[in-house]
Protein backbone atom coordinates (compact mmCIF):
# COMPACT_ATOMS: atom_id res chain seq x y z
CA UNK A 1 0.00 0.00 0.00
CA UNK A 2 1.22 3.41 -0.92
CA UNK A 3 0.90 6.16 1.64
CA UNK A 4 0.06 8.72 -0.92
CA UNK A 5 -2.99 6.81 -1.87
CA UNK A 6 -4.12 5.75 1.21
CA UNK A 7 -6.76 8.17 3.44
CA UNK A 8 -4.53 9.04 6.53
CA UNK A 9 -4.95 12.39 8.58
CA UNK A 10 -2.84 12.89 11.34
CA UNK A 11 -3.16 15.53 13.77
CA UNK A 12 -0.97 17.97 15.25
CA UNK A 13 -3.44 19.18 17.76
CA UNK A 14 -5.00 16.95 20.42
CA UNK A 15 -8.77 17.16 20.40
CA UNK A 16 -10.24 18.90 22.67
CA UNK A 17 -12.52 16.25 24.76
CA UNK A 18 -10.23 13.71 24.92
CA UNK A 19 -10.05 12.90 28.61
CA UNK A 20 -7.26 9.62 28.01
CA UNK A 21 -3.94 9.29 26.01
CA UNK A 22 -5.74 6.34 23.92
CA UNK A 23 -8.49 8.66 23.12
CA UNK A 24 -6.52 11.22 22.11
CA UNK A 25 -4.05 9.08 20.07
CA UNK A 26 -6.76 7.41 18.23
CA UNK A 27 -8.07 10.84 16.93
CA UNK A 28 -4.76 12.02 16.22
CA UNK A 29 -3.33 9.17 14.24
CA UNK A 30 -6.17 9.15 12.26
CA UNK A 31 -8.11 5.76 13.49
CA UNK A 32 -11.38 7.48 13.80
CA UNK A 33 -12.79 10.64 13.42
CA UNK A 34 -15.71 12.04 15.71
CA UNK A 35 -19.31 12.23 14.37
CA UNK A 36 -20.97 13.83 17.13
CA UNK A 37 -21.32 12.96 20.63
CA UNK A 38 -20.73 9.27 21.20
CA UNK A 39 -20.45 8.75 17.51
CA UNK A 40 -17.20 7.81 15.55
CA UNK A 41 -16.59 7.23 11.64
CA UNK A 42 -13.97 5.03 11.47
CA UNK A 43 -11.15 5.63 8.92
CA UNK A 44 -9.21 3.15 6.65
CA UNK A 45 -6.57 3.04 9.38
CA UNK A 46 -9.83 2.08 12.22
CA UNK A 47 -11.08 -0.12 10.14
CA UNK A 48 -8.03 -2.28 9.41
CA UNK A 49 -7.72 -2.58 13.07
CA UNK A 50 -11.11 -2.92 14.10
CA UNK A 51 -11.52 -5.62 11.15
CA UNK A 52 -8.08 -7.52 12.44
CA UNK A 53 -9.62 -7.53 15.80
CA UNK A 54 -13.35 -9.02 14.34
CA UNK A 55 -11.16 -11.85 13.19
CA UNK A 56 -9.53 -13.19 15.90
CA UNK A 57 -12.45 -12.96 17.79
CA UNK A 58 -14.53 -14.92 14.89
CA UNK A 59 -11.63 -17.35 14.77
CA UNK A 60 -11.84 -18.24 18.27
CA UNK A 61 -15.37 -17.78 18.55
CA UNK A 62 -15.39 -20.72 15.62
CA UNK A 63 -13.05 -22.93 17.84
CA UNK A 64 -14.75 -23.30 20.44
CA UNK A 65 -17.75 -24.21 18.52
CA UNK A 66 -20.23 -21.11 18.22
CA UNK A 67 -21.76 -20.60 15.04
CA UNK A 68 -22.08 -17.13 13.70
CA UNK A 69 -25.80 -15.59 12.89
CA UNK A 70 -26.33 -12.08 12.62
CA UNK A 71 -29.81 -10.57 13.63
CA UNK A 72 -31.66 -6.82 13.21
CA UNK A 73 -30.47 -4.12 15.12
CA UNK A 74 -34.17 -2.86 14.80
CA UNK A 75 -36.18 -4.68 17.25
CA UNK A 76 -39.44 -4.92 17.52
CA UNK A 77 -40.83 -3.53 21.11
CA UNK A 78 -43.15 -7.02 21.34
CA UNK A 79 -40.34 -8.84 22.40
CA UNK A 80 -38.65 -6.33 24.90
CA UNK A 81 -42.26 -6.46 26.72
CA UNK A 82 -41.80 -10.04 26.67
CA UNK A 83 -39.09 -9.85 29.20
CA UNK A 84 -40.40 -6.82 30.56
CA UNK A 85 -37.06 -4.60 29.71
CA UNK A 86 -39.27 -2.26 27.76
CA UNK A 87 -39.96 -0.64 31.19
CA UNK A 88 -36.70 -1.16 32.98
CA UNK A 89 -34.19 -0.33 30.54
CA UNK A 90 -35.00 2.96 31.00
CA UNK A 91 -33.65 5.71 29.21
CA UNK A 92 -30.92 3.68 28.30
CA UNK A 93 -32.60 2.14 24.90
CA UNK A 94 -33.43 4.34 22.08
CA UNK A 95 -36.70 3.65 21.09
CA UNK A 96 -38.66 4.67 17.41
CA UNK A 97 -41.60 3.96 15.75
CA UNK A 98 -42.30 2.87 12.08
CA UNK A 99 -44.53 4.51 10.38
CA UNK A 100 -47.41 2.65 11.13
CA UNK A 101 -46.90 3.38 14.95
CA UNK A 102 -45.18 -0.38 15.49
CA UNK A 103 -42.92 0.34 18.29
CA UNK A 104 -39.19 -0.27 18.35
CA UNK A 105 -35.63 -0.58 20.13
CA UNK A 106 -32.07 0.16 18.56
CA UNK A 107 -30.68 -3.10 20.27
CA UNK A 108 -28.37 -2.39 23.39
CA UNK A 109 -28.12 -6.70 23.90
CA UNK A 110 -29.90 -9.35 22.51
CA UNK A 111 -30.79 -11.88 24.93
CA UNK A 112 -34.94 -11.83 23.74
CA UNK A 113 -34.38 -11.97 20.17
CA UNK A 114 -31.90 -15.02 20.21
CA UNK A 115 -34.02 -16.09 23.07
CA UNK A 116 -37.40 -15.75 20.65
CA UNK A 117 -35.18 -16.90 17.48
CA UNK A 118 -33.75 -20.72 18.89
CA UNK A 119 -37.19 -21.07 21.18
CA UNK A 120 -38.85 -21.23 17.26
CA UNK A 121 -35.60 -23.19 16.16
CA UNK A 122 -34.87 -26.13 19.10
CA UNK A 123 -37.13 -29.02 19.67
CA UNK A 124 -34.95 -31.82 21.47
CA UNK A 125 -32.44 -32.30 23.48
CA UNK A 126 -30.31 -33.80 20.47
CA UNK A 127 -30.23 -30.46 19.23
CA UNK A 128 -28.17 -29.14 22.12
CA UNK A 129 -26.24 -27.96 23.09
CA UNK A 130 -26.03 -24.99 20.86
CA UNK A 131 -23.61 -21.01 21.15
CA UNK A 132 -24.76 -18.43 18.54
CA UNK A 133 -22.50 -15.40 18.14
CA UNK A 134 -23.03 -12.78 16.29
CA UNK A 135 -20.75 -9.13 15.67
CA UNK A 136 -23.22 -6.16 15.44
CA UNK A 137 -23.47 -3.04 16.31
CA UNK A 138 -25.26 -1.67 19.62
CA UNK A 139 -26.59 1.16 20.96
CA UNK A 140 -27.20 3.01 23.97
CA UNK A 141 -28.08 6.25 25.17
CA UNK A 142 -25.31 6.54 27.54
CA UNK A 143 -25.36 9.29 30.57
CA UNK A 144 -21.94 10.36 30.16
CA UNK A 145 -20.52 9.06 26.53
CA UNK A 146 -16.90 9.55 26.99
CA UNK A 147 -13.67 8.77 26.31
CA UNK A 148 -13.84 7.78 22.56
CA UNK A 149 -14.59 4.29 21.50
CA UNK A 150 -14.42 2.72 25.21
CA UNK A 151 -17.76 4.62 26.41
CA UNK A 152 -20.11 5.34 23.15
CA UNK A 153 -23.90 5.62 21.77
CA UNK A 154 -22.87 3.04 18.86
CA UNK A 155 -20.22 0.19 19.13
CA UNK A 156 -19.88 -3.03 17.62
CA UNK A 157 -19.71 -5.83 20.22
CA UNK A 158 -19.16 -9.46 19.82
CA UNK A 159 -22.46 -10.85 21.59
CA UNK A 160 -22.86 -14.97 21.97
CA UNK A 161 -25.46 -16.92 23.56
CA UNK A 162 -25.39 -20.97 24.60
CA UNK A 163 -28.25 -23.15 25.21
CA UNK A 164 -28.09 -26.32 27.22
CA UNK A 165 -30.26 -28.85 28.66
CA UNK A 166 -29.13 -28.69 31.93
CA UNK A 167 -27.41 -26.34 34.57
CA UNK A 168 -24.54 -28.57 34.66
CA UNK A 169 -24.29 -28.40 30.60
CA UNK A 170 -24.86 -24.69 30.62
CA UNK A 171 -21.63 -24.94 32.89
CA UNK A 172 -19.63 -26.62 30.43
CA UNK A 173 -20.76 -23.66 28.00
CA UNK A 174 -19.25 -20.70 30.01
CA UNK A 175 -16.25 -22.59 30.18
CA UNK A 176 -15.63 -22.73 26.53
CA UNK A 177 -16.28 -19.30 26.04
CA UNK A 178 -14.15 -18.43 29.08
CA UNK A 179 -11.16 -20.16 27.63
CA UNK A 180 -11.81 -18.46 24.19
CA UNK A 181 -11.83 -15.12 25.80
CA UNK A 182 -8.71 -15.42 27.39
CA UNK A 183 -7.30 -16.36 23.63
CA UNK A 184 -8.91 -13.58 22.02
CA UNK A 185 -7.28 -11.11 24.18
CA UNK A 186 -4.22 -12.66 24.53
CA UNK A 187 -4.29 -13.00 20.68
CA UNK A 188 -5.09 -8.81 20.48
CA UNK A 189 -2.38 -8.92 22.24
CA UNK A 190 -3.86 -7.31 25.58
CA UNK A 191 -3.22 -8.66 29.23
CA UNK A 192 -6.69 -8.72 30.60
CA UNK A 193 -7.39 -10.72 33.87
CA UNK A 194 -10.65 -12.53 34.58
CA UNK A 195 -12.79 -11.18 37.47
CA UNK A 196 -15.73 -12.20 39.32
CA UNK A 197 -18.56 -10.35 38.78
CA UNK A 198 -22.10 -9.91 40.49
CA UNK A 199 -24.45 -12.89 39.21
CA UNK A 200 -27.90 -11.10 39.96
CA UNK A 201 -29.90 -14.47 40.91
CA UNK A 202 -27.54 -16.81 39.87
CA UNK A 203 -25.21 -18.09 42.73
CA UNK A 204 -21.91 -19.64 42.12
CA UNK A 205 -18.88 -18.18 40.26
CA UNK A 206 -20.67 -17.80 36.57
CA UNK A 207 -19.82 -14.08 35.96
CA UNK A 208 -16.61 -13.00 34.72
CA UNK A 209 -15.52 -9.91 33.47
CA UNK A 210 -12.10 -9.06 31.75
CA UNK A 211 -10.80 -6.30 32.53
CA UNK A 212 -7.59 -4.38 31.28
CA UNK A 213 -5.58 -2.87 33.69
CA UNK A 214 -5.50 0.98 33.42
CA UNK A 215 -5.43 4.33 35.11
CA UNK A 216 -8.35 5.44 33.32
CA UNK A 217 -10.46 2.59 33.90
CA UNK A 218 -13.80 3.24 35.33
CA UNK A 219 -14.21 0.30 37.33
CA UNK A 220 -12.36 -1.25 40.84
CA UNK A 221 -11.04 -4.23 40.76
CA UNK A 222 -10.19 -5.90 44.23
CA UNK A 223 -6.86 -8.70 43.50
CA UNK A 224 -5.48 -10.93 46.29
CA UNK A 225 -1.84 -11.08 45.79
CA UNK A 226 -1.84 -14.69 48.50
CA UNK A 227 -4.40 -16.52 45.91
CA UNK A 228 -5.59 -14.74 42.98
CA UNK A 229 -9.14 -13.63 43.82
CA UNK A 230 -10.00 -10.77 41.57
CA UNK A 231 -13.68 -9.62 41.77
CA UNK A 232 -15.29 -6.61 40.50
CA UNK A 233 -16.07 -4.00 43.38
CA UNK A 234 -19.46 -4.31 43.53
CA UNK A 235 -19.15 -7.88 44.09
CA UNK A 236 -15.32 -8.76 46.14
CA UNK A 237 -15.51 -10.08 49.25
CA UNK A 238 -13.86 -9.04 52.68
CA UNK A 239 -13.36 -10.95 55.69
CA UNK A 240 -14.37 -8.79 59.03
CA UNK A 241 -11.78 -7.59 60.80
CA UNK A 242 -11.75 -8.09 64.62
CA UNK A 243 -11.95 -5.01 67.21
CA UNK A 244 -10.56 -4.82 70.46
CA UNK A 245 -12.50 -1.40 71.77
CA UNK A 246 -12.29 -0.91 74.93
CA UNK A 247 -15.34 -0.47 77.20
CA UNK A 248 -16.84 3.53 77.51
CA UNK A 249 -18.97 5.30 79.70
CA UNK A 250 -22.80 6.47 79.56
CA UNK A 251 -24.33 7.42 76.53
CA UNK A 252 -23.92 11.37 75.73
CA UNK A 253 -26.25 13.22 73.56
CA UNK A 254 -24.26 16.68 72.04
CA UNK A 255 -25.82 19.19 70.02
CA UNK A 256 -24.78 19.18 66.44
CA UNK A 257 -25.85 21.88 64.68
CA UNK A 258 -26.24 22.06 60.90
CA UNK A 259 -23.56 19.38 60.95
CA UNK A 260 -25.73 16.47 58.55
CA UNK A 261 -22.54 14.70 56.72
CA UNK A 262 -20.20 12.31 58.32
CA UNK A 263 -17.47 14.78 57.06
CA UNK A 264 -19.39 17.78 58.86
CA UNK A 265 -20.18 16.26 61.92
CA UNK A 266 -16.61 14.94 62.45
CA UNK A 267 -15.10 18.53 61.62
CA UNK A 268 -17.83 19.86 64.01
CA UNK A 269 -16.75 17.59 67.00
CA UNK A 270 -12.86 17.23 66.08
CA UNK A 271 -12.89 13.26 65.92
CA UNK A 272 -11.90 11.38 63.10
CA UNK A 273 -14.69 9.71 60.43
CA UNK A 274 -13.95 6.11 61.51
CA UNK A 275 -15.24 7.52 64.98
CA UNK A 276 -18.99 7.50 63.37
CA UNK A 277 -21.21 5.11 62.43
CA UNK A 278 -22.72 5.92 58.90
CA UNK A 279 -26.41 5.05 59.36
CA UNK A 280 -28.82 5.47 56.31
CA UNK A 281 -32.51 4.06 55.75
CA UNK A 282 -33.16 2.14 53.11
CA UNK A 283 -36.27 1.30 51.38
CA UNK A 284 -36.08 -2.58 50.74
CA UNK A 285 -39.02 -3.72 48.61
CA UNK A 286 -41.55 -1.20 49.93
CA UNK A 287 -39.97 -1.41 53.46
CA UNK A 288 -37.64 0.52 55.76
CA UNK A 289 -34.27 -0.74 56.61
CA UNK A 290 -31.98 0.95 58.56
CA UNK A 291 -28.48 0.35 57.34
CA UNK A 292 -25.07 0.97 59.67
CA UNK A 293 -21.51 1.20 58.48
CA UNK A 294 -17.92 2.70 59.62
CA UNK A 295 -18.46 6.31 59.21
CA UNK A 296 -15.45 6.29 56.44
CA UNK A 297 -17.06 3.89 54.51
CA UNK A 298 -19.52 3.02 51.70
CA UNK A 299 -22.52 0.90 51.82
CA UNK A 300 -22.45 -1.69 48.81
CA UNK A 301 -26.09 -1.96 47.77
CA UNK A 302 -25.40 -4.94 45.60
CA UNK A 303 -24.11 -6.87 48.53
CA UNK A 304 -27.11 -5.61 50.66
CA UNK A 305 -29.51 -6.47 48.31
CA UNK A 306 -28.21 -10.19 48.51
CA UNK A 307 -28.29 -9.88 51.91
CA UNK A 308 -31.71 -9.51 52.24
CA UNK A 309 -32.87 -11.16 49.34
CA UNK A 310 -34.49 -8.97 47.99
CA UNK A 311 -35.56 -7.28 44.48
CA UNK A 312 -34.83 -3.94 45.00
CA UNK A 313 -32.81 -1.56 47.36
CA UNK A 314 -32.77 2.38 47.26
CA UNK A 315 -32.10 5.20 49.64
CA UNK A 316 -35.95 5.41 51.33
CA UNK A 317 -37.41 9.47 50.82
CA UNK A 318 -37.39 12.19 53.67
CA UNK A 319 -40.41 11.46 54.86
CA UNK A 320 -40.06 7.68 55.39
CA UNK A 321 -36.88 8.31 56.82
CA UNK A 322 -38.48 10.88 59.58
CA UNK A 323 -40.79 7.93 60.51
CA UNK A 324 -38.40 5.30 60.83
CA UNK A 325 -35.92 7.07 62.82
CA UNK A 326 -38.14 10.41 64.71
CA UNK A 327 -35.09 12.33 61.98
CA UNK A 328 -34.32 13.84 58.69
CA UNK A 329 -31.41 12.21 57.42
CA UNK A 330 -28.20 13.32 58.78
CA UNK A 331 -29.24 12.32 62.72
CA UNK A 332 -30.27 9.06 62.32
CA UNK A 333 -28.65 6.26 64.09
CA UNK A 334 -29.09 3.17 65.81
CA UNK A 335 -30.13 4.24 69.38
CA UNK A 336 -34.12 3.98 69.79
CA UNK A 337 -34.94 5.12 66.69
CA UNK A 338 -39.20 6.17 66.44
CA UNK A 339 -40.38 2.70 65.12
CA UNK A 340 -39.17 0.42 68.05
CA UNK A 341 -39.95 -2.67 65.59
CA UNK A 342 -37.28 -0.97 62.66
CA UNK A 343 -34.28 -3.40 61.08
CA UNK A 344 -31.13 -2.62 61.78
CA UNK A 345 -27.98 -4.10 59.43
CA UNK A 346 -24.65 -3.42 60.32
CA UNK A 347 -21.19 -3.79 58.59
CA UNK A 348 -19.70 -7.26 60.13
CA UNK A 349 -16.42 -4.84 60.97
CA UNK A 350 -19.07 -2.68 63.75
CA UNK A 351 -19.28 -6.49 65.78
CA UNK A 352 -18.59 -4.89 69.18
CA UNK A 353 -18.17 -1.69 68.25
CA UNK A 354 -17.66 0.04 72.02
CA UNK A 355 -17.15 4.37 71.97
CA UNK A 356 -18.46 5.11 69.13
CA UNK A 357 -20.96 8.03 67.78
CA UNK A 358 -23.95 7.80 65.76
CA UNK A 359 -26.94 10.29 65.03
CA UNK A 360 -29.42 10.59 67.82
CA UNK A 361 -32.74 10.45 65.96
CA UNK A 362 -33.56 13.86 67.13
CA UNK A 363 -32.87 16.73 64.47
CA UNK A 364 -29.26 18.49 64.72
CA UNK A 365 -28.14 16.06 67.56
CA UNK A 366 -25.61 12.99 67.76
CA UNK A 367 -25.04 10.38 70.61
CA UNK A 368 -21.27 9.50 71.74
CA UNK A 369 -19.93 6.94 73.93
CA UNK A 370 -22.28 4.26 71.83
CA UNK A 371 -21.56 0.70 72.74
CA UNK A 372 -23.81 -1.20 70.20
CA UNK A 373 -24.30 -4.13 72.20
CA UNK A 374 -25.11 -2.53 75.31
CA UNK A 375 -27.36 -0.07 73.89
CA UNK A 376 -28.83 -1.01 70.41
CA UNK A 377 -31.35 -3.49 69.78
CA UNK A 378 -29.65 -5.41 66.63
CA UNK A 379 -29.70 -9.40 65.76
CA UNK A 380 -26.71 -10.99 65.68
CA UNK A 381 -27.29 -12.18 62.68
CA UNK A 382 -28.23 -8.94 61.06
CA UNK A 383 -24.70 -8.36 60.99
CA UNK A 384 -22.69 -8.87 57.62
CA UNK A 385 -20.22 -7.59 54.80
CA UNK A 386 -22.34 -4.63 53.49
CA UNK A 387 -19.58 -2.34 52.28
CA UNK A 388 -17.44 -2.00 49.54
CA UNK A 389 -14.10 -3.31 50.00
CA UNK A 390 -10.94 -1.13 48.90
CA UNK A 391 -7.25 -1.18 49.38
CA UNK A 392 -6.26 -3.10 52.47
CA UNK A 393 -8.88 -4.97 53.54
CA UNK A 394 -8.47 -8.89 54.10
CA UNK A 395 -9.03 -11.45 51.75
CA UNK A 396 -11.94 -13.73 52.50
CA UNK A 397 -10.37 -16.60 50.63
CA UNK A 398 -7.06 -16.44 52.19
CA UNK A 399 -6.95 -13.64 55.01
CA UNK A 400 -4.15 -11.44 53.13
CA UNK A 401 -4.43 -8.42 52.36
CA UNK A 402 -6.90 -6.87 49.08
CA UNK A 403 -5.26 -3.91 46.74
CA UNK A 404 -7.40 -2.08 44.27
CA UNK A 405 -6.90 -1.41 40.81
CA UNK A 406 -8.54 0.61 38.17
CA UNK A 407 -9.79 -1.55 34.92
CA UNK A 408 -11.60 -1.33 31.58
CA UNK A 409 -14.54 -3.75 31.35
CA UNK A 410 -13.19 -5.62 27.71
CA UNK A 411 -15.69 -8.30 28.00
CA UNK A 412 -18.16 -10.54 30.10
CA UNK A 413 -19.60 -13.79 30.79
CA UNK A 414 -22.33 -14.77 32.43
CA UNK A 415 -24.59 -17.52 32.77
CA UNK A 416 -28.29 -16.70 32.99
CA UNK A 417 -30.01 -19.74 33.79
CA UNK A 418 -33.60 -19.91 32.57
CA UNK A 419 -34.24 -15.98 33.43
CA UNK A 420 -34.91 -15.55 29.68
CA UNK A 421 -35.80 -18.72 28.07
CA UNK A 422 -38.63 -19.00 30.98
CA UNK A 423 -40.24 -15.74 29.87
CA UNK A 424 -40.07 -16.85 26.06
CA UNK A 425 -40.95 -20.47 26.52
CA UNK A 426 -37.84 -21.46 24.72
CA UNK A 427 -38.08 -25.25 25.37
CA UNK A 428 -37.04 -28.42 24.39
CA UNK A 429 -38.37 -32.37 24.54
CA UNK A 430 -36.28 -34.75 26.56
CA UNK A 431 -35.48 -38.17 25.45
CA UNK A 432 -39.22 -38.95 27.47
CA UNK A 433 -40.84 -36.23 25.13
CA UNK A 434 -41.35 -34.07 28.30
CA UNK A 435 -40.74 -30.16 27.81
CA UNK A 436 -38.20 -28.82 29.73
CA UNK A 437 -36.82 -25.18 29.58
CA UNK A 438 -33.23 -24.73 28.18
CA UNK A 439 -30.62 -23.34 30.03
CA UNK A 440 -28.92 -19.84 28.52
CA UNK A 441 -25.56 -18.11 28.50
CA UNK A 442 -24.41 -14.75 27.33
CA UNK A 443 -21.28 -13.38 26.56
CA UNK A 444 -20.03 -10.20 25.39
CA UNK A 445 -17.23 -8.42 23.77
CA UNK A 446 -16.43 -4.83 23.22
CA UNK A 447 -15.17 -5.20 20.08
CA UNK A 448 -14.26 -1.30 19.31
CA UNK A 449 -13.88 -0.88 23.00
CA UNK A 450 -11.50 -3.63 23.26
CA UNK A 451 -9.29 -1.94 19.74
CA UNK A 452 -8.96 1.09 22.19
CA UNK A 453 -7.76 -0.71 25.27
CA UNK A 454 -5.09 -1.78 22.86
CA UNK A 455 -4.21 1.65 23.16
CA UNK A 456 -4.52 2.25 26.63
CA UNK A 457 -2.45 -0.40 27.70
CA UNK A 458 0.23 0.21 24.62
CA UNK A 459 1.71 3.61 23.37
CA UNK A 460 4.76 5.91 24.88
CA UNK A 461 5.02 9.65 24.48
CA UNK A 462 5.62 10.02 21.14
CA UNK A 463 2.22 7.49 20.12
CA UNK A 464 0.75 4.30 19.94
CA UNK A 465 2.82 0.95 19.77
CA UNK A 466 0.26 -1.87 17.95
CA UNK A 467 1.29 -5.70 18.72
CA UNK A 468 1.38 -7.07 15.41
CA UNK A 469 -1.27 -8.99 15.46
CA UNK A 470 -4.24 -5.97 14.95
CA UNK A 471 -1.87 -3.33 13.70
CA UNK A 472 -3.17 -1.37 11.16
CA UNK A 473 0.15 -2.37 8.91
CA UNK A 474 2.73 -4.58 10.52
CA UNK A 475 5.43 -2.57 8.69
CA UNK A 476 6.44 0.78 7.67
CA UNK A 477 8.50 1.41 5.06
CA UNK A 478 9.60 5.05 4.98
CA UNK A 479 10.74 6.00 1.46
CA UNK A 480 12.82 8.74 2.50
CA UNK A 481 13.79 9.55 -1.58
CA UNK A 482 10.83 8.59 -4.07
CA UNK A 483 12.56 9.83 -6.97
CA UNK A 484 15.49 7.94 -5.99
CA UNK A 485 14.50 5.07 -8.36
CA UNK A 486 16.97 2.02 -6.71
CA UNK A 487 15.58 3.34 -3.43
CA UNK A 488 12.03 3.23 -4.88
CA UNK A 489 12.40 -0.84 -6.34
CA UNK A 490 14.47 -1.80 -2.80
CA UNK A 491 11.08 -0.50 -1.21
CA UNK A 492 8.64 -1.77 -3.49
CA UNK A 493 10.72 -5.41 -3.38
CA UNK A 494 10.50 -5.65 0.47
CA UNK A 495 6.78 -4.72 0.25
CA UNK A 496 6.38 -7.30 -2.11
CA UNK A 497 8.33 -10.18 -0.41
CA UNK A 498 6.42 -9.79 2.99
CA UNK A 499 3.39 -9.66 1.41
CA UNK A 500 4.15 -13.12 -0.16
CA UNK A 501 4.75 -13.87 3.74
CA UNK A 502 1.23 -12.71 4.79
CA UNK A 503 2.70 -9.64 6.32
CA UNK A 504 1.07 -6.06 5.33
CA UNK A 505 3.02 -3.27 4.89
CA UNK A 506 2.68 0.62 3.88
CA UNK A 507 5.28 2.46 2.08
CA UNK A 508 5.34 6.15 2.67
CA UNK A 509 6.04 7.23 -0.39
CA UNK A 510 5.26 10.99 0.33
CA UNK A 511 7.86 13.77 -0.27
CA UNK A 512 8.09 15.06 3.24
CA UNK A 513 11.42 15.45 5.19
CA UNK A 514 12.69 12.11 7.23
CA UNK A 515 11.57 13.87 10.37
CA UNK A 516 7.64 14.00 9.33
CA UNK A 517 7.68 10.35 8.26
CA UNK A 518 9.20 9.30 11.31
CA UNK A 519 6.55 11.20 13.17
CA UNK A 520 3.90 10.09 11.94
CA UNK A 521 4.99 6.43 12.00
CA UNK A 522 6.00 6.91 15.75
CA UNK A 523 2.15 8.11 16.12
CA UNK A 524 0.26 5.56 14.28
CA UNK A 525 2.16 3.13 15.90
CA UNK A 526 3.68 0.32 13.59
CA UNK A 527 5.26 -2.40 14.78
CA UNK A 528 8.09 -2.10 12.69
CA UNK A 529 9.84 0.61 10.85
CA UNK A 530 11.92 0.44 7.61
CA UNK A 531 14.03 3.31 6.18
CA UNK A 532 15.23 3.27 2.51
CA UNK A 533 16.98 5.89 1.67
CA UNK A 534 19.71 7.11 -0.84
CA UNK A 535 22.23 7.39 1.78
CA UNK A 536 22.34 4.29 3.20
CA UNK A 537 21.97 2.19 0.66
CA UNK A 538 25.19 3.61 -0.55
CA UNK A 539 26.64 3.02 2.82
CA UNK A 540 25.55 -0.78 3.75
CA UNK A 541 21.47 -0.96 3.40
CA UNK A 542 17.98 -0.20 5.09
CA UNK A 543 17.61 0.33 8.84
CA UNK A 544 14.90 -1.71 10.98
CA UNK A 545 13.53 -0.76 14.35
CA UNK A 546 10.76 -2.04 15.91
CA UNK A 547 8.93 1.17 17.60
CA UNK A 548 8.84 -0.41 20.98
CA UNK A 549 12.65 -0.03 21.27
CA UNK A 550 14.54 2.78 21.40
CA UNK A 551 17.20 4.41 18.83
CA UNK A 552 20.04 1.92 19.82
CA UNK A 553 18.52 -1.22 18.91
CA UNK A 554 18.37 -0.37 15.00
CA UNK A 555 20.25 -2.88 12.96
CA UNK A 556 21.49 -1.74 9.29
CA UNK A 557 21.23 -4.78 6.50
CA UNK A 558 21.64 -5.07 3.33
CA UNK A 559 18.50 -4.46 1.52
CA UNK A 560 18.21 -8.67 0.38
CA UNK A 561 18.19 -9.77 4.35
CA UNK A 562 15.66 -7.56 5.17
CA UNK A 563 12.85 -9.59 4.96
CA UNK A 564 14.35 -11.76 7.27
CA UNK A 565 15.19 -9.21 10.04
CA UNK A 566 11.70 -7.67 9.44
CA UNK A 567 10.29 -11.06 10.64
CA UNK A 568 12.44 -12.18 13.31
CA UNK A 569 11.16 -8.59 14.87
CA UNK A 570 8.19 -9.28 14.11
CA UNK A 571 7.84 -12.51 15.82
P1 LIG B 1 -20.25 -1.02 31.32
O1 LIG B 1 -20.31 -1.54 32.73
O2 LIG B 1 -18.88 -0.60 30.90
O3 LIG B 1 -21.30 0.00 31.01
P2 LIG B 1 -21.86 -3.20 30.58
O4 LIG B 1 -21.62 -4.09 31.72
O5 LIG B 1 -23.09 -2.41 30.50
O6 LIG B 1 -20.60 -2.22 30.38
P3 LIG B 1 -22.34 -5.41 28.79
O7 LIG B 1 -23.79 -5.24 28.70
O8 LIG B 1 -21.76 -6.50 29.61
O9 LIG B 1 -21.68 -4.00 29.22
O10 LIG B 1 -21.75 -5.42 27.29
C1 LIG B 1 -20.70 -6.25 26.83
C2 LIG B 1 -19.47 -5.46 26.48
O11 LIG B 1 -19.75 -4.36 25.62
C3 LIG B 1 -18.80 -4.81 27.68
O12 LIG B 1 -17.96 -5.73 28.32
C4 LIG B 1 -18.04 -3.66 27.05
O13 LIG B 1 -16.76 -4.12 26.62
C5 LIG B 1 -18.85 -3.30 25.85
N1 LIG B 1 -19.62 -2.04 26.05
C6 LIG B 1 -20.68 -1.85 26.85
N2 LIG B 1 -21.14 -0.60 26.76
C7 LIG B 1 -20.33 0.04 25.87
C8 LIG B 1 -20.29 1.38 25.32
N3 LIG B 1 -21.19 2.31 25.67
N4 LIG B 1 -19.32 1.67 24.42
C9 LIG B 1 -18.42 0.74 24.04
N5 LIG B 1 -18.42 -0.53 24.52
C10 LIG B 1 -19.36 -0.88 25.41
MG1 LIG C 1 -20.91 -6.01 31.95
Amino acid sequence: MKWSKFLIQTLREDPGDAEIDSHRLMVRAGFVKKASGGLYTYLPLGMRVLNKVQRIVREEMDRAGAQEIVMPILQPSSLWKTSGRWETMGPGMFRLEDRGGHGYALSPTAEEMVTSLLGGIINSYRQLPVTVYQIQWKFRDEIRPRFGLMRSKEFLMKDAYSFDVSMDAADASYEAMFEAYKRVFERCGLKAYPVEADTGDIGGKFSHEFHVLADSGEDGIAFCEGCGYAANLEKAARKASLRNDEPCGEMEMVPTPGAKTIDEVSRFMGVSASAFIKSLIYNVDGKSVMVCVPGDRDVNEVKLRHFLGAKKVELADPAAILVASGANAGSVGPVKPADASLRIICDQDLKGAKGCIVGANKDDHHIKNVDLDRDCAIAAEDYADIVIAREGDICATCGKVLSVRRGIEVGHVFKLGVKYTSQFKAVYKNDNLEERVMVMGCYGIGVSRTLQAVIEQSHDANGIIWPASVAPFQVCICLLDPDNPEAVSVAEAIEKKLESRGVDAIVDDRSDRPGVKFKDADLIGFPVRVVVGTKGLSSGGVEIKRRRDDKSATVVVSPDKAVDAIMERLA
